[in-house]
């Protein structure tokens, strides 16, 4: 068998403010494997969004190691981090997180342009994804000018665009009415059923159960 996409070993994190110790991520092991779709569970404080952090390489655990597709992450500069994580990893935010001075497709399209592909390459593949994610109509939009829904697809292009190995998501539905919500996470199973890896924090069951695997934290640590 190939080896797992994300191996994540005796992985711990600890804050620490002042005086103040805070264990939020204590001795955490897990395996994902390529193609899977692991829905991250657990109540509020949990240690679910630091944990997603870990992973994406947002941040760095204060002891474990994070291997993904291979390379042992905890060894690399933090230009190397940033280089990883631009070529092969993708995010997308509760909030969205995209730009309120750029249009749709100049969103889309950062990613590559940081590659350092030419305006005239980014723009196209931009467009091509947002085209996928059915916005092929509202390229020049500002975010301001878009529904919740339609900003948080735009987030899922940038995260997809330049065809990451992994994409991660950190409650990309809690900021959306139903509907919206359905959307991306039918969004995320069509892209899953092609092959895209992906790790989702959710607290919503409905949409766990439709992940291939739940993991489930409680207190900072895995329960089965
Ligand atoms: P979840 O995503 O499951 O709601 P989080 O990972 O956001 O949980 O937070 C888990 C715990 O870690 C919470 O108690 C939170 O207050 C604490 N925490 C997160 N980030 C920090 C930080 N930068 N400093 C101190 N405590 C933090």
């Amino acid at each position: 068998m190939s080896q797992p996409i994300i191996q994540i070993k005796n992985l711990t994190k600890t804050f620490v403010n002042g005086d103040r110790i805070t264990s939020v991520l204590k001795d955490i092991t897990l395996n994902i494997e390529e193609g899977d779709f692991v829905a991250l569970v657990g109540r509020s404080g949990a240690g679910k969004s630091t944990l997603l952090y870990q992973m994406s390489l947002l941040d760095m655990p204060t002891s474990g190691e994070v291997i993904i597709d291979g390379v042992l992450t905890n060894e690399l500069s933090n230009d190397e981090r940033t280089d990883f994580r631009l070529y092969n990893l993708g995010y997308v935010f509760q909030d969205y997180a995209i730009i309120p001075e750029l249009t749709a497709l100049e969103n889309v399209a950062l990613p590559l342009l940081m590659q350092g592909l030419s305006r005239e390459a980014a723009f196209a593949r931009a467009s091509k994804t947002l085209g996928d994610i059915g916005l092929g109509d509202r390229l020049d939009n500002l975010p301001s000018g878009l529904s919740g829904g339609q900003q948080q697809r735009v987030s899922i292009a940038r995260a997809l665009v330049h065809e990451p190995k992994i994409l991660f998501a950190d409650e990309p539905t809690a900021n959306l009415d139903s509907e919206s919500g359905e959307l991306v996470m039918n969004l995320f199973l069509e892209l899953n059923s092609r092959g895209q890896t992906i790790v989702l924090v959710t607290h919503e069951e409905e949409y766990a159960r439709q992940a291939k695997q739940v993991i489930r934290l409680s207190d900072g640590e895995i329960v089965k």
